[in-house]
């Protein structure tokens, strides 16, 4: 997140919140003329959408490939021997969201009896092959009331989808700033100990997906899958945002040497990653209309920092690439299951990714 704003602790919403939505805004008069500009062309000639993305970027010619835009029929049989499909009649579209706290314990039952979960927060379909194996990892500190949220829309909402999944919760511990990056690095290499995950959702807990037919499994490029925030009032912030739910496949992943390390407090490691992605070659695909709407909850900032050294680290990315990530990553977890998921604490500083100062 590029955010120059500055925390007011005496705010009650989010002052990152505020200051971003007021920027969101020039940026929206000044840089955003083509988003705006393509979002017109899209709603006002539907037939030329274009590859599953509402902001195609850049000029690889595989984004403009059209996609077929229908899902299956009610009536559709399954094959346990042939792969899920993508479009299945399941997904129906907007979903109800509910963000009224609901006690762990509470969601913990209903989805391990009723819904299946294996204990962990392990799940597969049985009547087709699923097509992903997807690691969902959550970067967590002092966000205990939201998890029962998020876990409530999203578990309905892979099996609709027939993934293969199961929840990561990737804990900070210690007093250090709050590490997302680390968070997910330690995640994907903890996730990977268990099972041969084919894809990784970078899932920030407090975005709740509306939309069913956002489709939790990866592709020939990364993507971007929060592309429409409530809290951005639906709209694209800048065309470089990776923030918020992000995918990419397991090899993808390893050829941008994971997420940097060296971003701690809030802000810049999501533009770092839109920034490996490209270096390595690769673009980025977004979910097409309402199909990347999220609500997030609401939520405060008190006591946690800005991340004012992000400018400098941006305009290195290229540099820090090699030299920052999943390769110089040290680190000693506790690990335990619960219902629903595994938690990874990890008690992170700077010492733990050594680098020469960039
Ligand atoms: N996060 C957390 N505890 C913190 C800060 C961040 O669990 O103290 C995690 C959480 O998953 C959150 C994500 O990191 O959704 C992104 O942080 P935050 O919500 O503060 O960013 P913002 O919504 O302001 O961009
Ligand atoms: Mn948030």
């Amino acid at each position: 997140m590029k955010c120059a704003c500055v925390n007011l602790p005496f705010l009650v919403v989010s002052a990152n919140t505020y200051f971003f939505m007021v920027q969101a805004q020039g940026i929206m008069l000044r840089d955003n003329v083509r988003t705006i500009g393509q979002m017109i062309r899209l709603y006002t000639n539907k037939n030329s959408t274009l590859n599953g993305t509402d902001y195609p970027d850049g000029t690889n010619s595989s984004e403009y490939l059209v996609q077929p835009t229908t899902y299956l029929p009610e009536n559709f049989s399954y094959a346990q021997n042939l792969p899920c499909p993508e479009r299945l009649p399941s997904m129906k579209g907007l979903m109800e969201v509910n963000m009224t706290e609901i006690p762990m314990e509470e969601i913990e039952l209903k989805f391990s009896k009723i819904f299946d979960i294996e204990f962990g927060g392990h799940w597969k379909p049985k009547d087709c092959r699923p097509r992903w194996k997807v690691a969902i990892l959550i970067p967590f500190r002092n966000r205990h009331e939201h998890l029962p949220i998020l876990f409530q829309h999203l578990i309905p909402m892979l099996q609709r989808q027939r993934l293969q999944f199961a929840f990561y919760v990737i804990e900070q511990s210690g007093s250090q700033p709050f590490n997302r990056a680390m968070l997910f690095n330690v995640g994907f290499l903890e996730a990977m100990k268990d099972l041969d995950w084919d894809c990784l959702i970078f899932h920030d807990v407090d975005h709740i997906p509306e939309n069913d037919r956002n489709y939790y499994g990866c592709g020939q490029m990364p993507r971007h899958f929060a592309a429409k925030l409530d809290k951005y009032m639906y709209i694209l912030p800048y065309s470089e945002f990776f923030g918020g739910v992000s995918g990419l496949t397991v090899d993808q992943f390893r050829k941008i040497n994971g997420f940097p390390n060296a971003f701690w407090g809030w802000g810049g490691e999501d533009d770092d990653l839109w920034n490996r992605v490209h270096y390595a070659g690769l673009n980025v695909t977004r979910p097409e209309g309402e199909i990347g709407k999220y609500k997030s909850i609401p939520h405060h900032h008190r006591g946690e920092v800005q991340f004012l050294g992000r400018y400098k680290l941006l305009r290195y990315s290229k540099e820090r690439q090699h030299l920052d990530g999943l390769n110089n990553l040290h680190y000693s977890p506790l690990v335990s299951l619960s219902s629903l998921y595994k938690n990874i604490t990890v008690d992170l500083h700077p010492e733990l990714a050594p680098i020469a100062d960039y």
